[in-house]
């Protein structure tokens, strides 16, 4: 999933406002964000899907990335570094919470490429992001909710806090409407680096929304 992820990040802020949007959004993203440094070394892969028209990538072996227990090692990390430095348990849980949603939204939308735990065999994935209809309900509809949500949660300070992040919201609706038809780069450098630039792109917008729509007293 791509503004999926980004939909529990928005929540988590208006849950805990404490926390950056940037630092949801990393937690949030977490999981991909190891998962393009091992696809560009070749450590982790994704096949094309002969004959898709959607969602026309599979992973393959991308137990350290994406698979369940990898996740609460990757979540117990960074919420485990929060911790040591912030000291506010409850923010700690919700951080190391939203790290390990990434593997329930992935098992939804992927297609059966998730494990439970590096050498398990079994994968799961339910394929959501297969059907458009479906996808553009269930992922997309969670998207705009949350998006509204937020922006009546918050205040702009200025100009810039209403523009930057209707028009970052909408760029981001267009490269994941986009990513559902394309899949990804066959070439796994091309894609591993691209999609570093991408999402650090998403996670420098939202700590720049942030600063510019700090959360209704
Ligand atoms: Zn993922």
């Amino acid at each position: 999933m791509l503004v999926g992820h980004l939909a529990v990040a928005l929540t988590a802020k208006t849950i805990e406002p404490k926390i950056s949007l940037g630092t949801w959004t990393t937690a949030a993203f977490l999981a991909d964000l190891i998962a393009f440094p091992l696809l560009i070394t070749g450590v982790e892969h994704f096949d094309p899907v002969p004959g898709a028209q959607l969602n026309r990538t599979i992973g393959r072996d991308i137990v350290y990335s994406h698979s369940l227990l990898m996740y609460v090692v990757w979540a117990v990390l960074f919420a485990g570094a929060y911790f040591l430095r912030r000291r506010y348990p409850r923010s700690a849980w919700l951080l190391f919470a939203i790290v390990v949603s990434h593997w329930i939204l992935d098992v939804i939308s992927h297609r059966p490429d998730m494990a439970l735990a590096p050498g398990i065999g079994e994968v799961y994935g339910f394929q959501l992001w297969s059907s458009l209809p479906a996808t553009l309900i269930v992922e997309g509809g969670l998207w705009l909710v949350t998006l509204v949500l937020y922006a009546r949660a918050t205040r702009p300070t200025k100009f810039t806090g209403r523009y930057a992040f209707w028009i970052g919201a909408a760029l981001i609706t267009l490269v994941w409407y986009g990513n559902i038809h394309a899949g990804m780069d066959p070439n796994p450098v091309k894609a591993g680096i691209s999609g570093l630039i991408l999402f650090s792109l998403m996670v420098a917008w939202a700590y720049w929304i942030n600063r510019l729509r700090p959360m209704k007293a």
